[in-house]
């Protein structure tokens, strides 16, 4: 088995990497890289909007996209190259980037491809999914908001939740029901996109505990809907819903992001004394590094994996899910030994005290969401108990 890059893959991985960290020179001081960050000072946002045009100018959005749509027609690891380079340099992805670019290219009409692909390869707009509701989470096919079609419209009703980015983005993406009788009642499910400023949404901030706004609610009340904004055909949404699941699913930007988290931590402990004797020195504060950094050489090993297998023409449910499982577990992890090692300074927040910016107090507070969001670990172990163990389907 071979791993290395071509030398054209690696100088670009290489461009990637320098021009990330180059923008990540400029982040602003609160933005830690938690998921909610970008979205919660207009400096975070805008900050951030800037780096996407940045990247967007170098035509990396769309460098794996077909020619004729505006790509550059390469594989897709140069893709998995830029969520890595972004990662480790705390630069936010964009759901437009990753869901909904490929869904358009797998399910959308050429209308609909030549109108909304070049929104997404500028950089200019940004996106949120509309899927969760308050009865609608785990068991997805639950959603209840109603569309009806009327003329050219779909009258829209209903609500969803736990919108990530939604008072920030520009479309959204939805699941909503056509059908109310369809039985399953997957099968009367249908895909849109929705202009986030039609009249009738309200979006409501869904405070955390942390006090940052990065979650919403998002109500629809009569919005009106152009049916030409129909992704696959009425009631087939359930289709698109899951191909939309499986565009971007290697984990690499995140266990990138981890890395740096490491090599910070690793950095400080050189560099930090306690009793007398720098930190690096403490056997169980080495022994725990050692562990994680165990872990996320595994991890990108499979992240690798996967997009092979993607490129060979689909991806597992095993591997999608194992890594879902593994990366949100090695954050969870590395965030509770950073403050661990820290003692009680990790606690201290916007102080001279706090170490490293106050990035572990932070993440400390916001790593449980990588094990609820996309699907929690429990149901990603339950399709591994599923689809690779042969276990009895759990409905
Ligand atoms: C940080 C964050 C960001 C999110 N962003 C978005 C977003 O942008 N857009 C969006 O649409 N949604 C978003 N979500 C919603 C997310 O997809 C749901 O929270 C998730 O699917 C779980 O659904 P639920 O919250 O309704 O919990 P429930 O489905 O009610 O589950 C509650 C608990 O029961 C467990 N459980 C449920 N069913 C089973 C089962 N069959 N077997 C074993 N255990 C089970 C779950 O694992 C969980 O622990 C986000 C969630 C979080 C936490």
């Amino acid at each position: 088995m071979d791993f290395e890059l071509t030398r054209e893959q690696k100088a670009i991985r290489d461009e990637m990497f320098a021009v990330c960290a180059d923008l990540g020179q400029n982040a602003p001081v609160e933005l830690t890289g938690a998921p909610e960050d970008k979205w919660l000072t207009d400096e975070g946002w805008e900050y951030n909007k800037y780096c996407w045009k940045e990247i967007a100018k170098r035509g990396w959005i769309s460098i794996d996209w077909p020619v004729e749509y505006g790509g550059q027609g390469r594989s897709r690891i140069y893709k998995t190259f830029l969520s890595e380079a972004m990662g480790y340099n705390r630069i936010s992805h964009d759901a437009g980037m990753c869901v909904v670019a490929p869904t358009l290219l797998t399910f959308g009409t050429e209308e609909q491809k030549h109108r909304f692909l070049p929104l997404i390869a500028s950089g200019d707009t940004h996106w949120c999914q509309l899927w969760s509701e308050p009865e609608a989470g785990s068991d997805l096919a639950n959603v209840t908001t109603r569309g009806v079609k009327e003329g050219d419209y779909y009258i829209i009703n209903g609500q969803k939740t736990w919108t990530t980015g939604g008072h920030r983005a520009d479309w959204g993406f939805m699941i909503f029901r056509t059908d109310p009788n369809a039985k399953p009642k997957h099968r009367g499910l249908s895909y849109i996109l929705v202009d986030m400023k039609s009249p009738g949404i309200t979006v409501s901030p869904l405070p955390q505990m942390n006090f940052k706004h990065g979650y919403n609610d998002v109500f629809f009340d009569d919005v009106r809907v152009p049916s030409e904004n129909l992704i696959g055909k009425e009631n087939d949404g359930w289709k698109v819903t899951r191909g939309a699941m499986n565009s971007e699913r290697s984990g690499l930007g995140v266990l990138a992001k981890l890395q740096r988290y490491l090599d910070v931590l690793v950095r400080y402990c050189n560099e930090t004394e306690a009793n007398g004797k720098r930190l690096s020195e403490d056997p169980i504060i080495r022994n725990r590094l050692a562990e994680i950094a165990c872990d996320l050489a595994a991890s990108k090993a499979l992240s690798y994996r996967i997009i092979w297998l993607q490129d060979a023409g689909g991806v597992g449910a095993f591997e999608a899910s194992a890594i879902k499982i593994r990366s949100s577990e090695i954050y969870m992890s590395i965030s509770y030994l950073g403050n661990e090692i820290m003692g009680p300074y990790g606690q201290v927040k916007d102080s001279r005290w706090s170490p490293l910016q106050g990035i572990f107090e932070d993440e400390y507070q916001s790593n449980m969401a990588l094990a609820m969001a996309a699907g929690t670990n429990e149901i990603q172990r339950n399709i591994i108990a599923w689809e690779r163990l042969g276990l009895p389907r759990m409905r």
